[in-house]
């Protein structure tokens, strides 16, 4: 790989710079992320600006979320969120010093006129580049203005030179100016342009470093001459790679998950999300998969960010996920099921007891989940009427008159049992399984199954003390009366 860069180690001034069109992507939250921990990693500054001039698709919801999702995260910003559509004024006085400086010129070219130069440079085989006429005399102009045509500045782009970026990740790039259009630095009702005013902010704010997505490299030469003809210094750059589905298509919600908002609704935890989008593009050793947020701040290099395609796998996320729940201290897990429970509206019309039943659930699924999305699957019996699921009613009904007998019995022992707690229970089925001379599988699927209705759930034990005394008596009364049923009717 030709990098020419050493780690980056001075403290940074980076930016994440959205565009408020719609809601945080897991792509723009890996950005937020690699130029986030190049912040804490140096002792940095991590600079947040919204680049909301697109004004017909720049909405305050997708700011609101965009600023949710960063703080769900975790990601903190040192200064901002700056909002480029009120900062025109300072877009105006840059673009008044490049005309000062003669490096754009107003450009009266028609739609008509730029298709007609496309066309002939397609024929001619030559890039598709535009350029305006740079020799109207001041007489041809103010004839223009009275005729009332208004022009858009463009920038006045030597087509024989040559931009180089020195990019952290994609080495040396070289861009020939002849395939450089007289890019618009400000449209004829004075807006500026997205490249104009990533420009400026990049000078003004005084970003050291400039880490995006990849798809803005034909976006760096532009703005590496608009700040040249200020006579600032560029920033450094690195071009992160792209991240694609396992199918190698463009990352969308087919793939499980493409925005921050899905990876939330999903169940993941904070701290796994930021593992996992660290993992998109970067690696420590090319093995070590867990890291926490501190690790990934001691541990990230941009200089280890490969430019290969970044592939976002779900079941390696949820398998992150899994262990990063299970190095949670019982109470914190609980607390963090119980309150995405809860902003899910999972606990809604559930009754009061229903956020007691989960925290006293929360540590037997702990081993056996990997988003909170899973909990139901194991305990969501416990919410709803007993209702058994075809698969478990088919271990039940291979053979009706063993599973009475085994549900029977387990029901008279614990009728018995003078406390209800998990050691009792276990004890008492242990023991009643013996005194039937029954395999432990065979007397203990049927009890679970008879109060929990499935094959899959929190375990036999467990899910009876949870369950109470009386709950689950009426359970397994239910189970047997439909078993005897299907008994009497053979
Ligand atoms: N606003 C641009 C985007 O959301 C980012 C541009 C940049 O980082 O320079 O894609």
């Amino acid at each position: 790989m030709a990098r020419n860069r050493p780690d980056i180690t001075a403290p940074a001034r980076v930016r994440f710079a959205p565009s408020p069109t719609g809601s945080l992507h897991v792509g723009g939250a890996r950005t937020a992320l690699f130029n986030w921990l190049i912040a804490r990693n140096t002792g940095g500054t991590f600079v947040l600006r919204l680049e909301d001039t697109d004004r017909e698709r720049s909405t305050p919801e997708s700011e609101a979320e965009i600023l949710r999702c960063l703080a769900w995260l975790g990601l903190d910003w040192d200064e901002g969120p700056f909002r480029q559509s009120e900062r025109d004024d300072v877009y105006a006085a840059a673009v008044e010093r490049l005309k000062a400086a003669g490096a754009i010129y107003p450009a009266y070219e028609t739609d008509e006129e730029l298709e007609a130069q496309r066309a002939a440079a397609r024929a001619d085989k030559r890039a598709p580049v535009v350029r305006g006429r740079r020799d109207r005399d001041p007489a041809e102009i103010a004839e223009l203005e009275a005729a009332g045509r208004r022009p858009v500045w463009r920038f006045a782009v030597d087509p024989g030179g040559e931009t180089t970026i020195e990019d952290y990740v994609r080495g040396t790039v070289r861009f020939g100016h002849g395939a450089i259009e007289d890019f618009v630095v400000a449209r004829s009702d004075g807006t500026p342009t997205y490249n104009l005013a990533a420009a400026v902010d990049d000078l003004e704010m005084g970003i050291t470093h400039v880490v995006r997505g990849e798809d803005h490299i034909s976006n760096t030469p532009k703005q590496m001459m608009v700040i040249r003809a200020l006579g600032g210094q560029t920033p450094d750059y690195a071009h992160i790679p792209l991240i694609l589905g396992e199918d190698k298509k463009r990352l969308s919600k087919r793939h499980g998950a493409a925005s921050v908002e899905d990876l939330e609704a999903a169940g993941f935890l904070p701290r796994a999300a930021i593992n996992a989008l660290a993992l998109l593009g970067w690696s420590f050793d090319d093995k070590t998969t867990m890291f926490t947020v501190d690790e990934l701040v001691e541990k990230f290099s941009i200089t280890r960010v490969s430019k290969s395609p970044a592939i976002f796998d779900m079941k390696k996320l949820k398998v992150i996920n899994g262990r990063h729940l299970r190095l949670m201290a019982n109470d914190e897990f609980t607390d963090a099921l119980a309150g995405w429970l809860r902003s899910t509206g999972y606990l809604d019309g559930k009754g009061p007891e229903a956020e007691e039943l989960v925290r006293a659930s929360a540590p037997l699924v702990k081993r056996k989940i990997s988003t909170f999305a899973e909990y139901d699957d194991l305990a969501g019996w416990l919410f709803r009427p007993l209702e058994i699921e075809p698969e478990a009613w088919e271990t039940l009904t291979r053979d009706v008159r063993h599973s009475i007998q085994v549900i029977g019995g387990g029901l008279g022992r614990l009728e018995q049992l003078p406390e209800w707690t998990v050691e009792a229970i276990k004890e008492a089925l242990q023991d009643q399984l013996h005194i039937m001379g029954e395999a432990a599988r065979d007397f203990l699927e049927p009890q679970r199954i008879a109060i929990t209705g499935r094959t899959v759930s929190t375990g036999t034990y467990e899910s009876l003390a949870l369950l109470g005394r009386e709950e689950s008596f009426r359970r397994y009364r239910e189970t047997l009366a439909k078993l005897a049923e299907l008994w009497a009717a053979a």
